[in-house]
Parts: C-alpha cells; structure tokens; sequence
C-alpha cells in the first residue's frame, strides 16, 4: 500500500491487489515505530495519522520473572515523533487507502488474489488474478510481491528461499480489557512461557509464545486447561478467560525468518516479508517492509514513469535494503536462541541477564535498542517529486 501511495504519487500508474475484502485482521502486530511516523511526517500527513484512535509508547518495558524492566526509550531519537504509535493496522491501511486514492493514478482492487504469474520470454509481464466476478489477467511493466511471508509471488517465481528458523510460533487471541487495567504494553517473561499484551483500549490483544510445533499438543489438553493457563499468567484478567469459548477464539500464528537470494527476475520484485520473512522479535517487521517500500519507490519511480524498468535497477532496490534485512535478522535470530528458546525450555536463569540488568541501571543504555527498534538501520526517507501528481477529492 505504501508502495502504491508513493508511486502514484510520483506519477506512476498502479494497481494493488488485496485478496482480502477488508484490512481487518489480527494477525501484523499493531507498531507504528518513529521510522514510520518519520515517513508520514516527510509526507505531511503525521498529524492527521495521529487524530486516528491510538496509544503512545514512549518506553517499552517487560515483566521479567518478578520484576518489571525498561528495555528502551525512545524519547530522545532524532525523529519527530518520539514515540511507537500502537493503532490496529487495519486503521493504518485504510488511512493510506484513502490517501493513495486521491491520485487518479492510484487503483485498489479489493477480493482480487494473485494466483498466477504470466512470463513471456523469461520475464514476468502480469499476474493472474482471482476476482468475484471471475479470472483476470492483468499486465504491467513491474510486479511487485508485497503479499507477506507465505507469498505466492516467490513461490511462483521460484525465487531461492533461505530459511534462518525460528524456535517459536504465537497462539493469538483477544480479552476484554477494563479501565483500571495496567496501561502500558506488556511483555512478560518468565521460565517457561513469554506472553506479550497490546493494549487496544477495549481489549488486549494477546500473544502467547509457545515452542514451536507445539500447539496442537495444548490444543488436545483442552480449552479449559490453556484459560487456566492463561490466568496464571496474567492473574488481574483471571475473571476473563471465559471469553475463549473454545479453540475457534485462538488463532496460531507460525513465525518464520527467512530470505531470498535473489529478490528479483526480469519484471518482478519482491519487498517485506516477501523477501525476508521477519520474526515478531522486536516488532520491526512492518517499518522494515514500509522503508523497502520508500527505498522501492525513490529507486524505480523514474524508470517506471519511463517505462524501462531494468533488471539492474530492481537489483539496486535489493542492494540498498539487503543490509538492513540482514542485520536485523541476525540480531532477531541472535534474541530467538539466546533468550525465546531458553525461556521457552524452560531452562532459563530466574537471575535477570547481565545485558537487561545494566539496562536497567543505565538510563543512557536504554537508547541503544531505541534506536534499533525505532529507527533501524538505514532509515529511508521520501523524495520530494519534481511534479507531483494531481489530487482528486480528500
Ligand atoms: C505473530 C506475529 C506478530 C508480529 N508482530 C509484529 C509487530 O508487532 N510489529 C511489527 O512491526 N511486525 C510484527 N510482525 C511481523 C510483521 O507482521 C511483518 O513483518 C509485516 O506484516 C510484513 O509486511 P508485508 O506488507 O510485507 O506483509 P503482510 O503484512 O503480510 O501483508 C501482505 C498482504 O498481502 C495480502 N496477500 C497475500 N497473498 C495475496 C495474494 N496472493 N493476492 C493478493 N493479496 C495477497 C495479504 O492479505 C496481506 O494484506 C509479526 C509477525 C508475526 C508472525
């Protein structure tokens, strides 16, 4: 979407493809990180983003056994907003809807799946595209596989997949969330079980980590014993858990990390999780998908205008973000089997680790993974156009 919203901008003829009728599901995280907010500052759009229902992270914390621990602060990063925004994506995704449609070169199609390539000569010319009214073929100069880390896209291109592993997979649910509840987002840490809390106002969203391949081993001991479960963990919303009727109210969410060779062929590219699938560790998944995007576009928005988009200008779009990718895929992989897997064996120290303990006595620390979660490393940031594209209506 972002991608789309940039091009049009620039000029360029685009269509987005969302399978789905809607945005709304539960299943992308929440985090609007000050990367982001960043990008829709340099868009001028920040302020109207931020009247949309949301919450202000200015600290992230974790329960760590008993204790409760500051684990970054985000008030002093060089960025307008010092700040994660928590708003439902959903929410996010139709702000950019309603922004992208304001240049008539902008279309979305709603209910429209990709379930194929069309190739001529090697290269990739259009999609195939299931839609309610039946199969479309649809042709461009560029197809971008911007549909997630189960893409189709990839899979079709035959697009060469490094899988990196992950130990964990997250049961995803909702409960009720009242007014004297604790405010602030929770993760929770103990020997045995991670449990993370997003706040979104009248609910919590909840996230239970568990070992990986594990969740139809809990799904058989019964709903009762996984609610159980649940209030022992979070005992202020212990007269709640009788809102999980039963397993159709818990979602598995399977996490994977891993990336392509090569994120592109003649015609074709692939950004976010598309081409390297993020681990929630951290949360930092859509604002690195949101800066390939930036990156995509500040990159191929000429050659496309120009219609002569070469194979050696999708391959500076992968050399500009590879390093990013990379990095934070190594520091998400270095946290899944030093700290997730260990706390989910079970065999975790109940002794806070050195790392969290100086973080704690050193305000000044608390900077470092700030800037790591919130800004990233090689930020993007938007081109002004040289002739923006006419707007239409709001
Ligand atoms: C359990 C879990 C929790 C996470 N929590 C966070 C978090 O809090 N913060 C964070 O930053 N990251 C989080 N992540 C990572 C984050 O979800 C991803 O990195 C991010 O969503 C990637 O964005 P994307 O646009 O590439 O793909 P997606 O967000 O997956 O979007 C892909 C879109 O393409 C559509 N689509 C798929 N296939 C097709 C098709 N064939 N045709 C048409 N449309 C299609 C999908 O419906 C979807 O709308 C989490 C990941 C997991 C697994």
């Amino acid at each position: 979407m972002m991608l789309g919203l940039l091009l049009a901008r620039a000029g360029v003829d685009v269509l987005v493809l969302e399978k789905h009728a809607d945005f709304l599901r539960d299943f992308r995280g929440d985090t609007i990180h000050p990367s982001t907010l960043e990008v829709m500052h340099e868009l001028g759009m920040v302020d109207e983003l931020l009247t949309l229902p949301h919450q202000e992270v200015g600290e992230l914390r974790g329960k760590v056994g008993q204790e409760i621990v500051p684990l970054a602060d985000f008030t002093h990063l060089p960025t307008h907003c010092k700040f994660i925004a928590l708003m439902p994506q959903w929410d996010f995704l139709d702000f950019l809807a309603r922004k992208a449609a304001r240049y008539p070169s902008f279309h979305l199609w709603m209910r429209a799946e990709a379930v194929g390539l069309i190739e001529e000569s090697g290269r990739v010319v259009g999609v195939e595209v299931q839609t309610p009214e039946g199969r479309r073929e649809v042709r461009a100069d560029l197809v971008v596989g911007a549909d997630g880390r189960h893409s189709l896209v990839r899979q079709r291109a035959g697009l060469e997949v490094k899988e990196l592993g992950a130990p964990m997979d997250v049961l995803w649910f909702r409960l009720s969330r009242r007014p004297d509840d604790p405010a602030n987002l929770m993760g929770i840490f103990e020997s045995g079980r991670i449990f993370v809390m997003i706040n979104r106002d009248s609910y919590w969203q909840c996230g239970y980590v568990i070992a990986k391949g594990t969740a139809d081993e809990l799904r058989g001991r019964g709903i009762e014993a996984f609610r159980a479960r649940v209030a022992e963990i979070v005992p202020f919303a212990r007269d709640r858990v009788s809102e999980l009727r039963g397993w159709e109210d818990v979602s598995l969410l399977t996490v994977r990390v891993d990336r392509l060779a090569t994120w592109y062929r003649p015609g074709l590219l692939c950004i976010g999780d598309a081409a390297h699938a993020m681990s929630p560790v951290g949360g930092v998944g859509i604002n690195l998908a949101l800066q390939d995007a930036v990156a995509a576009a500040n990159l191929l928005a000429s050659p496309l205008r120009e219609a002569r988009v070469t194979v050696e200008d999708l391959a500076r779009v992968q050399r500009r973000r590879e390093l990013p990718t990379r990095v934070t895929q190594w520091f998400q992989v270095q946290v899944q089997n030093r700290v997730i897997a260990p706390v989910l064996g079970g065999g975790a120290s109940s002794r806070l680790p050195l790392l969290l303990r100086l973080v704690r006595r050193f305000a000044i620390l608390r900077r470092i993974p700030a800037r790591l979660i919130g800004i990233g490393v090689r930020p993007e940031h938007v081109r002004s156009v040289a002739a923006p594209a006419a707007l239409t209506g709001r």
